[in-house]
C-alpha cells in the first residue's frame, strides 16, 4: 500500500523539519552537549511537527554516530530506525482503547534495559486522554525515570495535564507553521512526485492548511490525483478552495462602502464554482486574524509579519466593536448558508449590513446619510397600549434577532433608520415597498416579538422618506428582487 504523503515526506532529521526553529535548536543543542532530559511535553496544534520531532530526538539519542545533534541516517541503530525494527521506540496512542493498557505494561516494564539501542524513547500521542489512573501510574515514573528511559507526550491540549506531570517535562510549545514555510516544503514534495504545481496553486493550498502541514501534504496529494500538473484554477474547481485574494479585496469593499461592488463579487465567486461556505469561513478567519492583531495577540494564530502588515490596513479601520460585530454576523452568516434557499443571500445581506453599519460610520462626512432629517410623506400609527422602554440604539440587535428567523424582511429593517421622535420609535424607509413590508400584519408580529425578547416595549411608526437611502440600498432591491416577497 502506498504511503501518505505526509508519512512518506516525514523529516529524518531535526533540520528538515519545517519550522519551530526554537525547538530544533534546543534539542540539537542538548543532544550535542549530552544533557538531554527523560520527560518533554510537546504540545501544539495538529501537524505542525510534534510526532516527527519526538521520533527524531529518538533517532539522534541512540545514533552512534551523532553529528551536531542530528542522527546521521546509516549507522546500525539509524538503520533500525527506518526499517521499523527498533524495538526500543515505544509508540502509543492514548486516543485508543488499547493505549491506555499499554501505559501499565509499559510501566510494569519500564525497569527492563532496552534491548538494542542506548535508551528506551517512549512517545505517547494525545496524551492528555490518559486516565486518571494511568498518569497517576505515569507521575511516580517520572518522579524517578530510570537512566535508560526518555517519555515524549505530545498534545493538542495542554491544559488538560495535571500541574504535576507538567512540572516534571520540559516543555516545548509547537506554533503554527507559517505559509512561506509550507509553500516552500509543498513545493519540494511536488518538486520529488514530479508534479507541476505552481506558485499560486501552493499558497492555495497553504492558506487552506490553516498552519497544519499534514492537512496542506493531504491536500497536495488529493489535488495530484486528479491532474499532475496543478493550477490555482483547477484547485478551485476541483476542490471547492477560496482565493484568499477575494475575501481581502470583498472586506476592503465594505470598509470602502462598496456593497454593490462586493454583491456583484460574491456572485462571480458563486458563479466560478467556489464554495460560499468556505468563503464565509475563510472570511471569519480573516476577522479573527485582524481581531488577534489589534489586541496584539498575533504570536497565538502564528501570523507572520507578512500578513500583519497586509492586515494592518483592516485593523487600523476597524473599532473592536466592529470586529466582534462582524465576526458574530459572518458567524451566523456561515451557518445560514447551509440552509439558505439561494446560496448567495445570506452573504449578499451581511455586506449590505455590513457596509451600512462600518462604512457608513466612516464616511458619514462624504454623504450625509446617516439619520437624515426626517420629512414625513405619509405616518401610520400602529401603537400599543404599553409604555415607551426602548431607544434607537436598540435597532440593531432587533434586525439581528429578526435575522434569524426572517432574512429577507430583516434586510429590510437593516436599511430603515430608527429615530426616537418624543416618545415613539419612528422607522423611517427609504421606499413604500419597504414600509409596506414592514407594516403587513405578520411582519409587525416579528418585530414587536424581537423587541419583547429584548425585554423592550414601544409604539411604532413608519414613514417614507426617499432621501433616507443609503449606499446599499441598490444591492438591497436587487437582493429583494432575487429572493421575492417577504
Ligand atoms: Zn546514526
Amino acid at each position: 500500500m502506498q504511503l501518505a504523503w505526509y508519512r512518506k515526506y516525514r523529516p529524518q532529521t531535526f533540520t528538515e523539519v519545517v519550522g519551530q526553529e526554537h525547538i530544533k535548536t534546543t534539542l540539537r543543542n542538548q543532544i550535542k552537549a549530552g544533557s538531554f532530559g527523560h520527560a518533554y511535553l510537546f504540545s501544539g496544534p495538529k501537524g505542525t511537527g510534534k510526532t516527527s520531532m519526538a521520533r527524531i530526538l529518538a533517532r539522534s539519542v541512540n545514533c552512534l554516530v551523532s553529528v551536531g545533534g542530528e542522527p546521521c541516517g546509516k549507522c546500525a541503530m539509524c538503520q533500525a530506525f527506518d526499517n521499523g525494527q527498533m524495538l526500543d521506540l515505544i509508540e502509543i496512542d492514548a486516543a485508543s482503547n488499547t493505549g491506555v493498557e499499554n501505559i501499565r505494561d509499559l510501566i510494569d516494564k519500564i525497569a527492563l534495559a532496552p534491548s538494542l539501542a542506548k535508551f528506551k524513547v517512549y512517545v505517547i500521542d494525545e496524551a492528555h486522554q490518559l486516565s486518571k489512573s494511568a498518569f497517576n501510574a505515569l507521575l511516580k515514573t517520572l518522579e524517578e525515570p530510570p537512566a535508560h528511559a526518555i517519555f515524549i507526550l505530545a498534545t493538542t491540549e495542554p491544559h488538560k495535564f495535571p500541574a504535576t506531570i507538567i512540572s516534571r517535562c520540559q516543555r516545548f510549545d509547537f506554533r503554527h507553521l507559517n505559509m512561506a514555510d509550507i509553500v516552500v516544503w509543498l513545493k519540494t514534495v511536488a518538486n520529488k512526485e514530479t508534479i507541476q504545481l505552481d506558485e499560486a496553486a501552493a499558497e492555495l493550498i497553504a492558506g487552506e492548511s490553516g498552519g497544519s502541514m499534514r492537512d496542506a501534504l493531504s491536500l497536495l496529494e488529493q489535488a495530484s490525483s486528479m491532474s499532475p500538473n496543478i493550477t490555482k484554477d483547477q484547485l478551485v474547481s476541483w476542490l471547492g478552495f477560496v482565493d484568499w485574494n477575494s475575501v481581502y479585496q470583498l472586506m476592503e469593499m465594505v470598509l470602502a462602502g462598496k456593497s454593490q461592488e462586493a454583491v456583484s463579487r460574491v456572485n462571480q465567486i458563486y458563479q466560478d464554482g467556489y464554495d460560499l461556505n468556505r468563503l464565509a469561513v475563510a472570511w471569519i478567519a480573516l476577522v479573527r486574524q485582524i481581531l488577534a492583531v489589534k489586541l496584539g495577540n498575533q504570536s497565538m494564530l502564528g501570523i507572520s509579519a507578512d500578513q500583519i502588515q497586509q492586515l494592518d490596513k483592516f485593523t487600523d479601520r476597524l473599532s473592536l466593536d466592529q470586529i466582534a460585530w462582524l465576526m458574530e454576523e459572518l458567524m451566523l452568516t456561515a451557518k445560514e448558508i447551509k440552509t439558505a434557499v439561494v446560496m448567495q443571500l445570506p452573504l449578499e445581506l451581511f455586506i449590505v449590513q455590513a457596509v451600512r453599519r462600518i462604512a457608513s460610520a466612516t464616511v458619514k462626512d462624504q454623504n450625509n446619510d446617516i439619520l437624515p432629517p426626517v420629512e414625513p410623506t405619509s405616518v401610520s400609527d400602529n401603537s400599543t397600549k404599553t409604555p415607551i422602554e426602548t431607544t434607537a440604539e436598540d435597532w440593531p440587535e432587533v434586525v439581528r434577532m429578526v435575522r434569524q428567523t426572517h432574512p429577507t424582511l430583516s434586510a429590510v429593517l437593516g436599511r430603515t433608520q430608527a429615530v426616537m421622535v418624543g416618545n415613539k420609535l419612528r422607522l423611517v424607509c427609504s421606499s413604500s415597498f419597504h414600509k409596506d413590508t414592514i407594516e403587513q400584519a405578520a411582519n409587525q408580529q416579528v418585530i414587536r416579538g424581537a423587541l419583547e425578547r429584548l425585554g423592550k416595549t414601544c409604539t411604532m411608526e413608519c414613514i417614507v422618506d426617499a432621501k433616507s437611502a443609503n449606499p446599499g440600498s441598490v444591492a438591497v432591491e436587487e437582493v429583494l428582487q432575487v429572493f421575492g416577497q417577504v
